[in-house]
């Protein structure tokens, strides 16, 4: 049976990182790093993600700003706050929750933050940097998986890694994450053949899709790592991955958990990158 690999764990020791730190700049009389989160509309999962990076803000000792704006706000509006916020020295780190209603251009949104202030690390500009071996502010979830795995000690440089997921967010940046560690990466999507092969092959897989148990336990290559990016609601209320957990956790030797593995890592993550984005401002 495969060891769990512990998120929750692992993200709280980043917290206390992050929170030794803050402390000691203010000890030496810098700011505390400052985040803005930046809410559109009435999502109630989106609420719910806003609420907990808030609470994490809170407990390293950042502050934080919040914004939130109605759904009928225009795209014009919006550009203008990252605007202000862009040039607000208070603020290190600019974070707007995604999805954004229809009638706003997000990529246009996600452009105009100021590259130094996206602690989200979406904008084309910091994707850009990781592809060049230059890594800036990293995206988080894929961030979050890659010291996740570090602090299992499992080496992912010679690996044949599988990431099957190819969005913006967390399967391309992740592939960059993965190569730039040494790994041999192999990249998954919808139009993908013989995902099974593609599974069965990989000394790690990861699983970024929002498709409960689309990656069958059987595929699995005995002794494998397999991190699930995942997260699906049931109907039953409960949560689960991508990965059907019960068999894969059979083949594998690490299998991170759904809720529990990843997804703390993401807001850990976030708060790292807030605190670098500070340090940043700093130099200049
Ligand atoms: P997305 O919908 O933007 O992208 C999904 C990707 O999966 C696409 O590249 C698509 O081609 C691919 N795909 C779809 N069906 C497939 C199939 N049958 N076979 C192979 N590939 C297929 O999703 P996303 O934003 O990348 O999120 C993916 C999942 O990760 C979701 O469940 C999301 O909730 C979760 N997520 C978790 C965290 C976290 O912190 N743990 C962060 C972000 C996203």
């Amino acid at each position: 049976t495969a060891q769990l690999i512990d998120g929750k764990k692992v993200s709280e020791k980043c917290l206390v990182t992050v929170r030794e730190c803050v402390d000691a700049r203010v000890a030496r009389g810098l700011r505390a790093p400052g985040l803005a989160v930046v809410l559109v509309g009435d999502n109630p999962a989106s609420a719910v993600y806003v609420r907990n990076k808030k609470a994490a803000c809170e407990k390293v000792g950042f502050q934080s700003f919040s914004y939130h704006l109605p759904s009928q706000t225009s795209e014009y509006e919006l550009l203008n706050l990252i605007n202000e916020l862009n040039n607000n020295d208070e603020i290190d780190g600019i974070l707007v929750q995604l999805p954004l209603p229809q009638h706003i251009d997000g990529q246009k949104i996600l452009e105009k933050i100021n590259p130094n202030k996206d602690v989200d690390g979406f904008h084309p500009y910091n994707v850009g940097r990781l592809l060049v071996r230059m890594p800036l502010m990293r995206p988080c979830t894929p961030k979050g998986v890659m010291t996740l795995l570090k602090e299992y000690d499992i080496d992912v440089k010679r690996k044949k890694v599988t990431i099957v997921g190819a969005s913006n967010i967390v399967g391309r940046p992740m592939m960059l994450e993965m190569l730039l560690a040494g790994a041999t990466p192999t990249i998954c999507h919808r139009f993908t053949e013989n995902l099974a092969d593609e599974v069965g092959q990989a000394d790690i897989v990861v699983a970024a899709v929002g498709n409960p148990n689309l990656i069958k336990g059987e595929w699995i290559k005995q002794g494998a790592v397999v991190v699930d990016v995942g997260i699906n609601r049931l109907e039953d209320g409960t949560l689960c991955g991508d990965v059907d957990f019960a068999i894969a956790k059979e083949r594998a030797a690490w299998i991170t958990p759904v809720p529990g593995g990843v997804g703390p890592m993401t807001i850990a993550s976030l708060l790292e990158n807030t605190l670098q984005a500070a340090e940043l401002s700093d130099k200049k």
